[in-house]
């Protein structure tokens, strides 16, 4: 449930930094982007030295290379010759060839000689329709300065041919005298072209600030700057550049680093931006300036930028679910914490209330032990009273078995006197005899006694249960016969094996039917059954007979030493009690109950003996 209402929360709340994250990345990669611009520009503007170096590299090279040229060419007599004979058909055609060729051969645009006045006597375009043969450039400023100096340069769009070249010029001289000036005149368009094929543009600035060559033919012409005064009129008396075609063209420039500038021309109503190398070549007094475009710069500084707000972004995006996810574990080890110790307060509280009933135990246990110990005490003191009444009623019933005969025989004894003395012999022998039956009494109950009292020392092992019926029912024959007593004996057929011994076995039984016959005295036809029973491991022979039954008082102590119901004379109630032994000691039990229909049922139960001992049984 928790669960599931917070992953929406925690997502929202991810969100919500996300956002935060983005603009504050955002703010900051604006900020940041001018700085990163200006890198990637400082950046492009030293990669592109090397652009610098190259084009004027190549653009002194040609100068220099040429430079040397007029002064070389002017050595050859036949120039002096035609300047003193211009009009000569013979060598001016010659000399005109012979520049074509020296000029195809050294590879440069023109050459062609002037006199003194300026007047072009030969050139090596001779041939060409706009020829410079018959005009006159004493106007220019190599020119006069070959003429005076010795040496001119210049460079100019040609007045003739249209085209932007260098010249350089020499005096030729006969002798020591100057007689004329040869020139030399280099195109630059094949720099252009080669500029055209980079991605960069190239300017070339006269010490007048306007643009003499450039990849860009639009700006050919342009100034960067306005011109001086003086310079423009230079430009107008030396015919350097078409007045018409001079233009400013409008630029802001702004430092970027030292050397290097940033610089916006604006044409056409555009504006393009471009980072600046500039270098010199001092001969000519150019100034070279290698403009690379600041686009490719700038969109990388952008991309960079926008990859590092990403950047940025992920990291914080990272660093968020990482928080969250270090919050959330956090919170759960505190919640797990939480549950623990809850687990911890229930189960000492648990333990509390087990401690408590153990407490509680152990102290009933005490009580209960107390209680025992009285109770055994209270017990043996009982068992003790209870033997010392045992002895008591034994003492009792022994003086008064006793004190009978022994009154009898007092009085016996006093009659045999007398009778003695009367000289009545007969009756004396009758009163002696008396005497003896007294004493043999006495002696009867003292056997008893001693049977009671004695331990049973008999081995107990298997005993043949029918045989020892057998023996007690031939035993009783007389005594049954004497009161015309039926007994009825359901036989098993095979031999029945109980524990005990054979003799006390013998004794209970005759016990017991002496009881039944006793209890049946007033019977006409007495009847005794007897059984025979298995009980799993028990063998249960019953005795029932159908005289009065027991008595309740009868059957609350029957086993009772001395206990009796039959007069002083026939009983001394020491059977049962003796039998109630013997069968004990055999491992068995002795038990009396009534019969629903009438009469007292004894059962002597006794275990049974294991048949393979039957050797041992047949040895007895
Ligand atoms: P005694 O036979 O000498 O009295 P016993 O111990 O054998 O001593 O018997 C105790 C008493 O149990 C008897 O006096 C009699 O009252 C009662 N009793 C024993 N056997 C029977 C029986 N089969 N029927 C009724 N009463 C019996």
């Amino acid at each position: 449930m928790t669960r599931r209402t917070r992953i929406p929360f925690a997502s929202s709340r991810l969100l919500r930094w996300l956002l935060l994250g983005l603009v504050l990345a955002t703010i900051a990669g604006l900020a940041a982007l001018p700085r990163v611009e200006r890198y990637f520009l400082s950046e492009t503007a030293t990669r592109e030295e090397a652009t610098l170096r190259l084009a004027t590299a190549a653009l002194r090279g040609a100068l220099s290379r040429t430079e040397v040229l007029p002064g070389l060419l002017a050595e050859r007599p036949i120039l002096a010759r035609i300047l003193e004979d211009p009009d000569n058909e013979g060598l001016v055609p010659f000399a005109n060839e012979q520049l074509r060729q020296t000029a195809l051969t050294l590879d440069v645009a023109d050459i062609w000689v002037m006199d003194t006045a300026g007047m072009t006597i030969a050139a090596s375009n001779y041939r060409r329709e706009r020829s410079f043969v018959g005009r006159r450039f004493n106007y220019r400023p190599y020119f006069n300065n070959a003429l005076n100096d010795g040496r001119g340069r210049f460079h100019a769009l040609g007045t003739t041919s249209g085209q932007r070249g260098y010249y350089f010029a020499a005096p030729v001289l006969d002798g020591t005298e100057i007689v004329g000036v040869l020139a030399v005149k280099i195109l630059l368009d094949g720099f252009e072209a080669t500029w055209r094929e980079s991605e960069n543009s190239v300017i070339v600035t006269d010490p007048s600030n306007v643009i003499f060559l450039s990849d860009r033919r639009d700006w050919h012409f342009a100034s960067l700057g306005p011109i001086p005064e003086r310079a423009l009129r230079a430009i107008t008396r030396t015919r350097q550049y078409p007045l018409d075609r001079l233009t400013l063209l409008e630029t802001e420039r702004e430092a970027l680093a030292p050397g290097h500038d940033i610089l916006t021309v604006r044409s056409n109503g555009r504006g393009e931006d471009f980072v600046t190398n500039t270098g010199l070549i001092a001969s000519a007094g150019w100034r070279v300036m290698v403009l690379t475009p600041t686009r490719p710069a700038i969109v990388q500084a952008r991309q960079t930028v926008a990859l590092a707000v990403l950047g940025l972004l992920f990291a914080g995006l990272i660093a968020v679910v990482f928080l969250q996810r270090r919050a959330r574990l956090v919170e759960r080890l505190d919640q797990q914490r939480r549950h623990r110790e809850q687990l911890e307060r229930r189960v000492a509280d648990r333990t509390a209330d087990l401690n408590a009933a153990n407490a509680q135990l152990v102290q009933e246990v005490e009580e209960r032990k107390v209680t025992e110990d009285r109770l055994r005490r209270t017990q043996s003191e009982l068992v003790q009273a209870g033997k010392l009444a045992a002895l008591g009623q034994m003492s009792a019933a022994l003086s008064h078995e006793f004190n009978q005969p022994l009154a009898a025989v007092k009085a016996y004894a006093d009659n045999a006197a007398t009778f003695l003395d009367r000289d009545r012999p007969d009756e004396a022998r009758k009163n002696i005899g008396l005497i003896s039956q007294m004493a043999d009494r006495m002696a009867a109950i003292s056997k008893h006694l001693r049977n009671f009292a004695r331990r049973p020392q008999d081995r107990i092992g298997p005993v043949p249960l029918l045989s020892v019926l057998d023996d007690v029912l031939e035993l009783m024959a007389p005594k049954l016969n004497a009161v015309k007593a039926e007994l009825r004996f359901e036989r098993p057929g095979e031999e029945i094996l109980v524990m005990g011994g054979r003799v006390r076995l013998q004794q209970v039984l005759v016990n017991l039917l002496s009881n039944a016959l006793d209890a049946m005295e007033r019977r006409e036809t007495p009847l005794v059954e007897v059984s025979i029973r298995a009980e799993g491991g028990r063998r249960m022979v019953d005795v029932r007979d159908h005289g009065p039954g027991l008595e309740k008082e009868a059957l609350a102590q029957l086993f009772d030493p001395f206990f009796s119901t039959k007069s002083p004379g026939k009983g001394l109630g020491l059977g049962l009690s003796i039998s109630y032994n013997i069968v004990r000691d055999f491992g068995g039990t002795l038990a009396a109950r009534n019969h629903p229909e009438g009469g007292a049922i004894f059962t002597v139960d006794l275990a049974a003996a294991d048949p393979e001992s039957a050797e041992a049984v047949a040895a007895q």
